[in-house]
């Protein structure tokens, strides 16, 4: 199979989760935005994905994503997945478009502060560990809203909304529960209407799991696998 035809057979899934979504909320067709995971995969892969018209990359570690940056540059939107650390914040910002993984409050302080010293507002979304598994990153549910709160005070940050990493079950249903309770939260804060604090998207859902995310109300999923692949964890991308 080639990645173009991946991509297609996601794209298909989406629309057939979108419209049981809209079944299920009993609203209008809510769109669904894809974020093609290009981790370990190689630029001439990605310009597969390109050619077929993606336009929105995800990424897990910082060199990884500069190292892309240097090839196609701002033709694509740059997303950052992964855990991110305070000594790899002053590269991170003036390069990412959205950061999926905002946890903690000292990593938001030096995310605002850097970010301000570029002009720039940076949009993160606040990474819930739903389940509260211990080897997770993330605030805990209980803890979100207060969460919320102390990122959009300040000044040159962005709450744009909530994404999770859910556990992986074999069978995605079991996942379900953890993808509605999650939706209730981002309900919730939206409707708190926080200053600074948008709430335009629900990152939730993977290879495994983005249909049934979907149909409990995600906006944007993160698709590495089903469109690339098994990921080459040889492959060495680092800034020449
Ligand atoms: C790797 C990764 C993905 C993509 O995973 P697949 O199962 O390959 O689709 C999505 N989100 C995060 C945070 C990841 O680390």
């Amino acid at each position: 199979m080639s990645i173009q035809n991946n991509i297609a057979i996601v794209e298909r899934n989406i629309q057939t989760a979108m419209r049981e979504r809209a079944n299920i909320s009993g609203q209008a067709l809510v769109p669904v935005k894809l974020i093609a995971v290009t981790k370990n995969h190689t630029p001439a892969e990605m310009q597969q994905a390109i050619d077929y018209g993606l336009t929105t990359i995800g990424e897990n570690r910082v060199q990884e994503a500069v190292a892309k940056y240097d090839i196609f540059g701002r033709k694509l939107e740059y997303h950052l997945l992964g855990h991110l650390q305070t000594n790899k914040v002053k590269q991170a910002v003036p390069l990412f478009d959205l950061i999926h993984s905002l946890d903690s409050e000292k990593l938001a302080r030096h995310i605002s502060r850097v970010a301000g010293e570029l002009a720039k507002i940076q949009p993160a979304l606040l990474e819930v560990n739903v389940a509260g598994e211990a080897t997770k990153q993330g605030v805990s549910l209980a803890d979100v809203l207060d969460f919320a709160r102390m990122v959009s005070s300040l000044p040159n940050l962005v709450v744009a909304g909530l994404m999770t990493v859910a556990p992986h079950f074999d069978d995605p249903e079991e996942t379900r529960p953890l993808f509605h309770t999650l939706y209730d939260k981002f309900m919730e804060l939206k409707q708190a209407c926080i200053p600074n604090c948008t709430m335009e998207w629900l990152s939730m859902g993977m290879t495994n799991d983005y249909s049934v995310a979907i149909e409990e109300g995600a906006n944007m999923v993160r698709v590495g696998t089903a469109i690339f692949g098994a990921r080459n964890y040889d492959i060495e991308l680092t800034r020449r």
